[in-house]
Protein backbone atom coordinates (compact mmCIF):
# COMPACT_ATOMS: atom_id res chain seq x y z
CA UNK A 1 0.00 0.00 0.00
CA UNK A 2 2.71 2.27 0.79
CA UNK A 3 5.65 1.28 -1.14
CA UNK A 4 6.20 4.15 -3.43
CA UNK A 5 9.56 6.29 -3.95
CA UNK A 6 9.29 7.84 -0.96
CA UNK A 7 9.24 5.32 1.72
CA UNK A 8 10.63 2.78 -0.14
CA UNK A 9 13.15 4.43 -2.62
CA UNK A 10 14.79 1.05 -4.21
CA UNK A 11 14.72 -2.40 -4.48
CA UNK A 12 17.17 -3.11 -2.01
CA UNK A 13 14.63 -1.03 0.80
CA UNK A 14 11.88 -2.93 -0.72
CA UNK A 15 13.18 -6.48 0.05
CA UNK A 16 14.83 -4.80 3.51
CA UNK A 17 11.06 -3.75 4.42
CA UNK A 18 9.50 -7.25 3.44
CA UNK A 19 12.43 -9.23 5.34
CA UNK A 20 12.09 -7.73 8.39
CA UNK A 21 8.28 -7.33 7.85
CA UNK A 22 8.06 -11.43 7.80
CA UNK A 23 10.89 -12.00 10.49
CA UNK A 24 8.50 -9.25 12.38
CA UNK A 25 5.12 -11.13 12.23
CA UNK A 26 7.38 -14.63 12.43
CA UNK A 27 9.71 -14.23 15.13
CA UNK A 28 9.03 -10.72 17.23
CA UNK A 29 5.17 -11.00 17.96
CA UNK A 30 4.75 -14.47 19.12
CA UNK A 31 7.31 -13.34 22.06
CA UNK A 32 6.38 -9.41 22.56
CA UNK A 33 3.98 -10.09 25.08
CA UNK A 34 5.93 -13.01 26.95
CA UNK A 35 9.21 -10.20 27.10
CA UNK A 36 7.52 -7.29 28.30
CA UNK A 37 5.84 -9.60 31.09
CA UNK A 38 9.15 -11.23 32.13
CA UNK A 39 11.12 -7.47 31.51
CA UNK A 40 13.69 -8.94 29.97
CA UNK A 41 15.61 -8.59 26.31
CA UNK A 42 15.42 -11.83 24.25
CA UNK A 43 18.95 -12.19 23.88
CA UNK A 44 18.66 -15.26 21.31
CA UNK A 45 16.34 -13.09 18.92
CA UNK A 46 18.67 -9.93 19.39
CA UNK A 47 21.55 -12.49 17.46
CA UNK A 48 19.31 -13.65 15.05
CA UNK A 49 19.30 -9.33 14.18
CA UNK A 50 23.21 -10.02 13.27
CA UNK A 51 22.49 -12.62 11.38
CA UNK A 52 19.66 -10.98 8.92
CA UNK A 53 22.84 -7.80 9.17
CA UNK A 54 20.40 -5.79 10.99
CA UNK A 55 22.87 -4.42 13.70
CA UNK A 56 25.40 -3.22 11.05
CA UNK A 57 22.81 -2.12 8.75
CA UNK A 58 24.37 1.48 8.38
CA UNK A 59 28.02 0.37 8.27
CA UNK A 60 29.84 -0.11 4.98
CA UNK A 61 29.83 -3.86 3.38
CA UNK A 62 33.61 -3.57 3.68
CA UNK A 63 33.62 -3.54 7.11
CA UNK A 64 31.17 -6.13 8.04
CA UNK A 65 27.86 -4.14 7.61
CA UNK A 66 24.56 -3.95 5.24
CA UNK A 67 25.78 -0.95 3.60
CA UNK A 68 22.41 1.03 3.90
CA UNK A 69 21.60 4.42 4.89
CA UNK A 70 19.40 6.23 7.48
CA UNK A 71 16.09 5.36 5.43
CA UNK A 72 16.96 1.70 5.76
CA UNK A 73 17.33 1.92 9.55
CA UNK A 74 13.61 3.87 9.58
CA UNK A 75 12.40 0.93 7.55
CA UNK A 76 13.96 -1.24 10.12
CA UNK A 77 13.20 0.71 13.42
CA UNK A 78 8.95 0.48 11.86
CA UNK A 79 8.62 -2.88 10.74
CA UNK A 80 10.29 -4.52 14.50
CA UNK A 81 8.11 -1.67 15.94
CA UNK A 82 5.03 -2.78 15.18
CA UNK A 83 4.93 -5.85 17.05
CA UNK A 84 7.55 -5.34 19.79
CA UNK A 85 8.55 -1.78 20.27
CA UNK A 86 10.72 -2.85 23.31
CA UNK A 87 12.85 -5.03 21.51
CA UNK A 88 13.38 -2.47 18.50
CA UNK A 89 15.00 0.22 21.33
CA UNK A 90 16.96 -2.81 22.44
CA UNK A 91 18.23 -2.82 18.27
CA UNK A 92 17.99 1.02 18.50
CA UNK A 93 20.50 1.33 21.45
CA UNK A 94 23.01 -1.21 19.72
CA UNK A 95 23.23 -0.26 16.72
CA UNK A 96 22.66 3.72 16.35
CA UNK A 97 23.68 4.74 19.74
CA UNK A 98 26.68 2.08 19.91
CA UNK A 99 27.54 0.48 16.34
CA UNK A 100 27.12 3.63 13.90
CA UNK A 101 28.51 6.08 16.66
CA UNK A 102 31.10 4.44 16.89
CA UNK A 103 31.96 3.52 13.61
CA UNK A 104 31.92 6.83 12.64
CA UNK A 105 34.07 8.36 15.53
CA UNK A 106 36.97 5.14 15.74
CA UNK A 107 39.93 4.46 14.24
CA UNK A 108 40.78 1.47 11.99
CA UNK A 109 42.70 -0.28 15.03
CA UNK A 110 39.53 0.45 17.24
CA UNK A 111 37.20 -0.96 14.92
CA UNK A 112 39.84 -3.83 13.92
CA UNK A 113 39.57 -4.40 18.22
CA UNK A 114 35.59 -3.72 18.89
CA UNK A 115 33.48 -3.93 15.34
CA UNK A 116 32.73 -7.86 14.45
CA UNK A 117 31.82 -8.97 17.88
CA UNK A 118 28.97 -6.17 18.12
CA UNK A 119 27.66 -6.73 14.00
CA UNK A 120 27.25 -10.57 14.93
CA UNK A 121 25.11 -9.72 18.07
CA UNK A 122 27.41 -11.62 20.28
CA UNK A 123 28.25 -8.39 22.06
CA UNK A 124 25.27 -6.42 22.72
CA UNK A 125 26.40 -2.44 22.96
CA UNK A 126 24.92 0.53 24.56
CA UNK A 127 25.62 4.19 25.15
CA UNK A 128 25.93 6.43 28.54
CA UNK A 129 25.26 9.95 27.76
CA UNK A 130 22.45 10.72 30.69
CA UNK A 131 23.52 10.84 34.17
CA UNK A 132 20.83 11.20 37.41
CA UNK A 133 21.64 15.08 38.17
CA UNK A 134 21.93 15.86 33.69
CA UNK A 135 19.44 14.24 30.82
CA UNK A 136 18.28 17.39 29.03
CA UNK A 137 21.61 19.66 30.23
CA UNK A 138 23.64 16.94 28.79
CA UNK A 139 26.33 19.27 28.48
CA UNK A 140 26.46 19.54 32.52
CA UNK A 141 27.68 16.49 33.01
CA UNK A 142 29.78 15.33 35.49
CA UNK A 143 31.26 12.13 34.80
CA UNK A 144 35.56 12.35 34.12
CA UNK A 145 38.17 10.93 32.55
CA UNK A 146 41.45 11.27 33.67
CA UNK A 147 44.74 10.82 31.40
CA UNK A 148 47.17 8.49 33.81
CA UNK A 149 50.10 7.11 31.57
CA UNK A 150 49.00 4.87 29.19
CA UNK A 151 45.38 4.44 30.64
CA UNK A 152 42.37 6.99 31.53
CA UNK A 153 40.31 6.60 35.04
CA UNK A 154 36.90 6.96 34.41
CA UNK A 155 34.74 8.35 37.93
CA UNK A 156 31.07 9.12 37.31
CA UNK A 157 27.10 7.33 37.41
CA UNK A 158 25.63 7.29 34.58
CA UNK A 159 21.36 6.20 34.18
CA UNK A 160 18.59 5.02 32.06
CA UNK A 161 21.21 3.40 30.06
CA UNK A 162 19.36 0.75 27.56
CA UNK A 163 20.90 -2.80 27.43
CA UNK A 164 23.12 -1.31 30.39
CA UNK A 165 22.21 -5.26 32.14
CA UNK A 166 23.38 -6.98 29.12
CA UNK A 167 25.49 -4.93 27.35
CA UNK A 168 29.25 -5.92 26.84
CA UNK A 169 30.26 -2.93 25.75
CA UNK A 170 29.36 1.42 25.50
CA UNK A 171 29.94 4.13 24.40
CA UNK A 172 30.64 6.19 26.74
CA UNK A 173 30.74 9.93 27.17
CA UNK A 174 32.68 11.87 30.11
CA UNK A 175 34.83 15.24 30.53
CA UNK A 176 38.74 15.39 30.16
CA UNK A 177 39.22 18.90 31.53
CA UNK A 178 36.16 20.47 31.08
CA UNK A 179 35.12 19.42 27.52
CA UNK A 180 33.06 16.23 26.34
CA UNK A 181 35.28 13.40 25.01
CA UNK A 182 34.01 10.14 23.77
CA UNK A 183 34.92 6.70 24.96
CA UNK A 184 34.59 3.06 24.35
CA UNK A 185 34.76 0.94 27.86
CA UNK A 186 33.72 -2.68 27.63
CA UNK A 187 32.00 -4.09 30.62
CA UNK A 188 35.07 -6.09 32.23
CA UNK A 189 36.97 -3.00 32.94
CA UNK A 190 38.44 -2.92 36.25
CA UNK A 191 36.05 -0.44 38.01
CA UNK A 192 32.97 -0.78 35.54
CA UNK A 193 29.50 -1.87 36.84
CA UNK A 194 25.95 -1.87 36.36
CA UNK A 195 23.54 -1.51 38.67
CA UNK A 196 20.24 -3.80 39.01
CA UNK A 197 17.95 -3.43 36.44
CA UNK A 198 15.61 0.22 36.23
CA UNK A 199 11.93 -1.10 36.55
CA UNK A 200 9.89 1.00 33.72
CA UNK A 201 6.21 1.39 32.44
CA UNK A 202 6.81 0.37 28.70
CA UNK A 203 9.46 -0.27 26.46
CA UNK A 204 9.79 -3.51 29.38
CA UNK A 205 11.01 -6.29 26.37
CA UNK A 206 14.38 -3.85 26.77
CA UNK A 207 16.64 -3.56 29.98
CA UNK A 208 17.68 -0.69 31.26
CA UNK A 209 20.20 0.15 34.55
CA UNK A 210 22.48 2.73 35.69
CA UNK A 211 26.19 2.18 34.53
CA UNK A 212 29.01 3.50 37.49
CA UNK A 213 32.83 4.72 36.93
CA UNK A 214 34.15 3.79 40.14
CA UNK A 215 38.41 4.39 39.34
CA UNK A 216 37.59 2.44 36.03
CA UNK A 217 40.38 1.56 34.32
CA UNK A 218 40.49 2.09 30.62
CA UNK A 219 43.30 1.99 27.82
CA UNK A 220 43.99 5.47 26.35
CA UNK A 221 43.53 3.96 22.91
CA UNK A 222 40.04 3.52 23.80
CA UNK A 223 39.32 7.71 23.82
CA UNK A 224 37.39 7.88 20.42
CA UNK A 225 38.88 11.09 18.18
CA UNK A 226 40.28 13.59 19.70
CA UNK A 227 40.03 14.74 23.51
CA UNK A 228 36.94 17.50 23.14
CA UNK A 229 35.40 16.04 20.57
CA UNK A 230 32.61 14.27 22.18
CA UNK A 231 30.25 16.86 21.31
CA UNK A 232 30.15 16.32 17.90
CA UNK A 233 30.03 12.93 17.61
CA UNK A 234 26.98 13.00 19.78
CA UNK A 235 25.36 15.75 17.62
CA UNK A 236 26.31 14.19 14.73
CA UNK A 237 24.93 11.11 15.87
CA UNK A 238 21.46 12.13 17.35
CA UNK A 239 20.34 12.68 14.05
CA UNK A 240 19.59 9.14 13.44
CA UNK A 241 19.17 8.50 16.70
CA UNK A 242 16.11 10.37 16.57
CA UNK A 243 14.45 9.50 12.93
CA UNK A 244 14.57 5.82 13.92
CA UNK A 245 12.98 7.13 17.54
CA UNK A 246 10.54 8.75 15.24
CA UNK A 247 9.91 5.50 13.53
CA UNK A 248 9.40 3.56 16.22
CA UNK A 249 6.37 5.72 17.07
CA UNK A 250 5.31 5.24 13.58
CA UNK A 251 5.27 1.57 13.65
CA UNK A 252 2.90 1.81 16.43
CA UNK A 253 0.94 3.92 15.09
CA UNK A 254 0.70 1.46 11.94
CA UNK A 255 -0.37 -1.21 14.45
CA UNK A 256 -2.84 0.19 16.00
CA UNK A 257 -4.52 1.81 12.94
CA UNK A 258 -5.12 -1.04 11.54
CA UNK A 259 -6.12 -2.92 14.80
CA UNK A 260 -8.75 -0.32 15.20
CA UNK A 261 -9.89 -0.63 12.07
CA UNK A 262 -10.87 -4.43 11.94
CA UNK A 263 -12.40 -4.01 15.55
CA UNK A 264 -14.35 -1.11 14.41
CA UNK A 265 -15.64 -3.42 11.54
CA UNK A 266 -16.87 -6.16 14.01
CA UNK A 267 -17.59 -5.33 16.81
CA UNK A 268 -21.38 -4.66 17.17
CA UNK A 269 -22.91 -2.30 19.66
CA UNK A 270 -26.70 -1.06 18.77
CA UNK A 271 -26.82 -3.98 16.52
CA UNK A 272 -24.32 -2.22 14.42
CA UNK A 273 -20.76 -2.04 13.75
CA UNK A 274 -19.39 0.31 15.69
CA UNK A 275 -17.59 2.14 12.87
CA UNK A 276 -21.11 2.95 11.93
CA UNK A 277 -20.65 5.68 14.80
CA UNK A 278 -19.17 9.35 13.66
CA UNK A 279 -17.55 9.33 17.22
CA UNK A 280 -15.90 6.23 15.99
CA UNK A 281 -15.27 7.64 12.71
CA UNK A 282 -13.36 10.31 14.12
CA UNK A 283 -10.81 8.50 16.13
CA UNK A 284 -10.10 6.18 12.86
CA UNK A 285 -9.84 9.06 10.79
CA UNK A 286 -8.17 11.34 12.29
CA UNK A 287 -5.28 8.39 13.49
CA UNK A 288 -4.94 7.39 9.47
CA UNK A 289 -3.98 11.57 8.43
CA UNK A 290 -1.87 11.87 11.74
CA UNK A 291 0.28 8.50 10.93
CA UNK A 292 -0.14 9.26 7.09
CA UNK A 293 1.83 12.83 8.30
CA UNK A 294 4.06 11.67 10.18
CA UNK A 295 5.17 8.97 7.55
CA UNK A 296 6.13 11.51 4.82
CA UNK A 297 7.92 13.97 7.45
CA UNK A 298 10.23 11.00 8.65
CA UNK A 299 10.89 9.55 5.22
CA UNK A 300 11.52 12.95 3.87
CA UNK A 301 13.87 13.84 6.67
CA UNK A 302 15.68 10.64 6.28
CA UNK A 303 16.27 11.11 2.68
CA UNK A 304 18.88 13.75 4.14
CA UNK A 305 20.70 12.40 7.17
CA UNK A 306 23.88 10.69 6.97
CA UNK A 307 27.17 10.36 8.39
CA UNK A 308 28.33 13.38 5.71
CA UNK A 309 24.92 15.23 5.38
CA UNK A 310 23.81 17.04 8.87
CA UNK A 311 20.06 18.05 9.00
CA UNK A 312 18.94 18.63 12.92
CA UNK A 313 16.01 20.56 11.78
CA UNK A 314 14.28 17.93 10.09
CA UNK A 315 15.46 15.31 12.60
CA UNK A 316 14.15 17.19 15.61
CA UNK A 317 10.95 18.17 13.57
CA UNK A 318 10.20 14.72 12.72
CA UNK A 319 10.44 12.99 16.42
CA UNK A 320 8.41 16.26 17.84
CA UNK A 321 5.76 15.33 15.70
CA UNK A 322 5.27 11.59 15.12
CA UNK A 323 6.59 10.82 18.78
CA UNK A 324 3.06 12.26 19.67
CA UNK A 325 1.60 10.74 16.87
CA UNK A 326 2.36 7.07 18.40
CA UNK A 327 1.00 7.83 21.75
CA UNK A 328 -2.15 9.49 20.23
CA UNK A 329 -2.76 6.49 17.95
CA UNK A 330 -2.52 4.13 20.35
CA UNK A 331 -4.90 5.56 22.53
CA UNK A 332 -7.76 6.04 20.09
CA UNK A 333 -6.91 2.51 19.35
CA UNK A 334 -7.95 1.58 22.87
CA UNK A 335 -10.57 4.00 23.35
CA UNK A 336 -12.29 1.93 20.05
CA UNK A 337 -11.39 -1.46 21.88
CA UNK A 338 -13.14 -0.05 24.56
CA UNK A 339 -12.40 -2.91 27.66
CA UNK A 340 -11.05 -5.17 25.45
CA UNK A 341 -8.00 -2.49 24.91
CA UNK A 342 -7.73 -1.88 28.43
CA UNK A 343 -6.95 -5.83 28.66
CA UNK A 344 -4.09 -7.26 27.70
CA UNK A 345 -5.44 -10.20 25.43
CA UNK A 346 -4.73 -7.44 22.64
CA UNK A 347 -1.41 -5.79 22.14
CA UNK A 348 -2.95 -2.18 22.47
CA UNK A 349 -1.92 -1.95 26.51
CA UNK A 350 1.77 -2.29 25.73
CA UNK A 351 1.84 -0.47 22.65
CA UNK A 352 0.08 2.72 24.35
CA UNK A 353 2.61 1.93 27.44
CA UNK A 354 5.45 2.02 25.08
CA UNK A 355 4.50 5.13 23.05
CA UNK A 356 5.03 7.03 25.62
CA UNK A 357 8.76 7.08 25.94
CA UNK A 358 9.44 8.65 22.45
CA UNK A 359 8.01 12.04 23.73
CA UNK A 360 11.03 11.71 26.84
CA UNK A 361 14.22 9.12 25.55
CA UNK A 362 16.28 9.92 22.80
CA UNK A 363 15.51 14.08 23.67
CA UNK A 364 12.22 14.96 25.27
CA UNK A 365 9.72 17.63 22.88
CA UNK A 366 10.74 19.92 24.94
CA UNK A 367 14.09 19.95 23.93
CA UNK A 368 13.07 19.56 20.41
CA UNK A 369 11.35 22.87 20.44
CA UNK A 370 14.43 24.30 22.36
CA UNK A 371 16.48 23.34 19.03
CA UNK A 372 14.35 23.81 16.81
CA UNK A 373 13.49 27.52 18.02
CA UNK A 374 17.50 28.08 18.06
CA UNK A 375 18.50 26.86 14.60
CA UNK A 376 15.00 28.38 13.09
CA UNK A 377 15.94 31.53 14.79
CA UNK A 378 19.88 30.94 13.38
CA UNK A 379 18.51 30.51 10.00
CA UNK A 380 15.91 33.01 9.61
CA UNK A 381 17.45 35.71 12.06
CA UNK A 382 20.78 36.38 10.32
C1 LIG B 1 13.32 3.99 28.61
C2 LIG B 1 14.47 4.97 28.53
C3 LIG B 1 15.62 4.60 27.84
C4 LIG B 1 16.72 5.49 27.80
N1 LIG B 1 17.89 5.07 27.20
C5 LIG B 1 19.00 5.86 27.32
C6 LIG B 1 20.27 5.39 26.86
O1 LIG B 1 20.41 4.28 26.33
N2 LIG B 1 21.35 6.19 27.03
C7 LIG B 1 21.27 7.42 27.62
O2 LIG B 1 22.30 8.09 27.75
N3 LIG B 1 20.07 7.90 28.06
C8 LIG B 1 18.95 7.15 27.93
N4 LIG B 1 17.73 7.60 28.39
C9 LIG B 1 17.66 8.93 29.01
C10 LIG B 1 16.87 9.95 28.19
O3 LIG B 1 17.59 10.35 27.07
C11 LIG B 1 16.54 11.10 29.16
O4 LIG B 1 15.53 10.60 30.04
C12 LIG B 1 16.08 12.35 28.45
O5 LIG B 1 17.13 12.94 27.73
C13 LIG B 1 15.51 13.38 29.44
O6 LIG B 1 16.37 13.60 30.50
P1 LIG B 1 15.81 13.52 32.00
O7 LIG B 1 15.04 12.26 32.12
O8 LIG B 1 16.94 13.72 32.93
O9 LIG B 1 14.79 14.71 32.12
P2 LIG B 1 15.14 16.23 32.53
O10 LIG B 1 16.22 16.75 31.65
O11 LIG B 1 15.35 16.30 33.99
O12 LIG B 1 13.79 16.94 32.14
C14 LIG B 1 12.64 16.97 33.00
C15 LIG B 1 11.60 17.85 32.31
O13 LIG B 1 12.12 19.19 32.20
C16 LIG B 1 12.10 19.60 30.84
N5 LIG B 1 13.23 20.48 30.56
C17 LIG B 1 14.54 20.30 30.85
N6 LIG B 1 15.28 21.32 30.39
C18 LIG B 1 14.42 22.17 29.80
C19 LIG B 1 14.56 23.42 29.12
N7 LIG B 1 15.74 23.99 28.95
N8 LIG B 1 13.44 24.00 28.64
C20 LIG B 1 12.21 23.43 28.80
N9 LIG B 1 12.03 22.26 29.42
C21 LIG B 1 13.11 21.64 29.91
C22 LIG B 1 12.19 18.29 30.04
O14 LIG B 1 11.74 18.46 28.71
C23 LIG B 1 11.28 17.41 30.88
O15 LIG B 1 9.95 17.67 30.57
C24 LIG B 1 16.63 6.76 28.41
C25 LIG B 1 15.44 7.13 29.08
C26 LIG B 1 14.38 6.25 29.16
C27 LIG B 1 13.16 6.67 29.94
Amino acid sequence: MHDNSLFTPTDEHRMLREMVRQFTADQVEPQAAEFDEKEQLNIPLFRSLGDLGLLGITIPVEHGGSGMDTVAAVIVAQELSRSDPGFALAWLAHSMLFVNNFYYCSSDEQKERFLEPTLTGEWVGGMCMTEPGHGTDVIGMTTTAVRDGDDYILNGTKTYITNGPEAHIFLVYAKTEGRVSAFVVTADAPGFSASNHIPKMGMRASSMSEIIFEDCRIPASNLLGEEGGGLTHMMRNLEIERLALAAMSLGIADRCLEMMVHYGNERIAFGQPINRYGQIQRYIADSYAMTEAARCLIYQVARNVGPDVRNRIGSDAAKLFAAPVGKNVADNAMQVFGGAGYCREFPIERLWRDAKLLEIGGGTLESHQKNLTKDLTRLYCR
